[in-house]
């Protein structure tokens, strides 16, 4: 099987419409991406997988939409104002800027090949700055949000006091986040803007581990429901270096990408950090009351934090496959069918005596429960070849049986098997077929 390469994503991706440069007619803007037609289904599909996983199917998490503009006074709090900052060198000769702990300061600049041309580590802060009013004063310095849980911290009184949770209770969202990053290299992996689907899960203090293992352990099962290969998941957990000051564990679940294990999520256990210093900030406690016990304690936070972006790549390099049929190279993305952004194309075999009306009768009858798209030009290979290069699940062909009988031809993107279905039954069919997917 050939090597899945970066060069090779970001190549499909462009050339089938998910992902392009931002800006490109302009040269392009390093950190920022548009997702086409095909990427906006795809992330959207993962978006509403993750959003029903943590919001419907558990009983306790709701969901809020917080702003991406927040008081300046919430970063403040966070810690990112005076440390959310990665350390990074200038190369003297070819100006080419770096992140301290991703290069070896002793070897020679990966771009230029000058020796002993760094300067000295400085820290750099990641969060983008900007003004908000007509003034341009330190009072107006507003920053874009580097991260969404802060939303949901700051909006936890809230949310207690309007909705009927009691602790344990989550509160998921997901949104933009934005962070200078210095190294913008493999594609959207690290971007300058990018989105991320956290929940953070309130408890009380002493029940965090047990919430924690939990945690742990739903999160990386979503990934196998996701269809993704488990071989390409593990855990890496923070060694001292690594953990924030405040937290008191934290798991980062990694995947195998083209450049090697790379973090994908991550589930920490943030203690009362968050809420301690909100109430110190804000001047407002930030605690909670048990409604039968009438105890009062800050919660302790365990936080699940994806990016959204992140999971867009990584499921690409998982379904990225190039294979040998009947001598003939096939490329085809294995994407579960729930996030495949085309889940069912109809392509007839013949388009006169009427085969092409009934089929695009067919693929209007569908669209109200599938994804679908309509192709009638080509040869058929050719025409499966194009949509198994798109990740679609499911193909159905017509032919001069369809006008006699009412059968298609169901086939199938993985196996490439194909059966013989009555119209009628197609929804229930492939409702089937993709509640009971496994990625082989
Ligand atoms: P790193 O150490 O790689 O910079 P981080 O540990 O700061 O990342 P978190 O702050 O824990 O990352 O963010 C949670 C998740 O958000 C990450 O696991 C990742 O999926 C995503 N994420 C963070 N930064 C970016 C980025 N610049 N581009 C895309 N996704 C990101």
């Amino acid at each position: 099987m050939a090597e899945v390469t970066m060069d090779k994503i970001v190549s499909l991706c462009k050339r089938r419409g998910f992902i392009f440069q931002s800006s490109e007619i302009y040269g392009g803007l390093n950190g920022a991406y548009d997702y086409g037609p095909l990427g906006v289904q795809l992330k959207n599909n993962i978006r509403d997988f993750w959003w029903k996983e943590m919001t419907q199917m558990h009983d306790n998490i709701v969901g809020i939409d917080a702003s991406i503009l927040m008081a300046s006074k919430v970063w403040e709090a966070s810690g990112h104002v005076s440390n959310f900052s990665d350390p990074m060198v200038d190369c003297k000769e070819c100006k080419s800027r770096f992140r301290a702990d991703q290069i070896d300061l002793n070897a020679p600049c990966p771009v230029c090949g000058n020796r002993d041309c760094f300067t000295e580590p400085r820290n750099f802060n990641l969060m983008f700055e900007s003004h908000i009013g007509a003034n341009r004063d330190a009072s107006s310095t507003i920053y874009l949000r580097p991260e969404t849980a802060q939303g949901i911290y700051v909006n936890f009184k809230n949310v207690v006091a309007s909705s009927r949770v009691k602790i344990p209770f989550g509160i998921a969202q997901i949104g933009k986040s934005f962070r200078n990053e210095i190294t913008t290299k493999n594609f959207i992996f690290r971007s300058c803007e990018f989105e991320q689907m956290e929940m953070q899960y309130f408890v009380k203090p002493g029940a965090d581990e047990e919430w924690f293992d939990f945690w742990k352990e739903q999160r990386m099962a979503f990934y196998d429901k996701m269809g993704i290969k488990m071989d390409s998941l593990r855990w890496h957990q923070h060694g001292e270096d690594e953990l924030a000051f405040y937290a008191k564990d934290a798991y980062d679940i990694q995947f195998l990408f083209p450049m090697g294990w790379q973090e994908l999520e991550g589930v920490h256990n943030r203690t009362d950090y968050d809420l301690s210093q909100h109430t110190k900030f804000s001047g407002k406690k930030q605690d909670y009351q048990d409604p039968v016990t009438n105890e009062r304690y800050i919660p302790y936070v365990v936080e699940t934090s994806a990016g959204l972006t992140r999971n867009v790549l990584m499921a690409l390099c998982d379904a990225y496959e190039e294979e040998e049929v009947n001598g003939d190279k096939r490329t085809v993305l294995h994407f579960h069918p729930s996030i495949a952004p085309v889940e069912v194309a109809i392509l007839p075999l013949v388009k006169k005596d009427g085969i092409a009306d009934m089929a695009k009768d067919l693929e209007k009858e569908l669209r109200s429960d599938f994804t679908t798209f309509y192709d009638q030009s080509g040869a058929i290979g050719r025409r499966y070849r194009r949509m198994d290069e798109i990740g679609t699940p499911y193909c159905i062909t017509l032919d001069y049986d369809t006008k006699e009988n009412g059968t298609v031809t169901l086939r199938f993107r993985d196996s490439m098997e194909q059966v013989r279905v009555h119209k009628d039954d197609l929804v229930k069919t492939i409702k089937e077929a993709t509640k009971n997917y496994k990625r082989k």
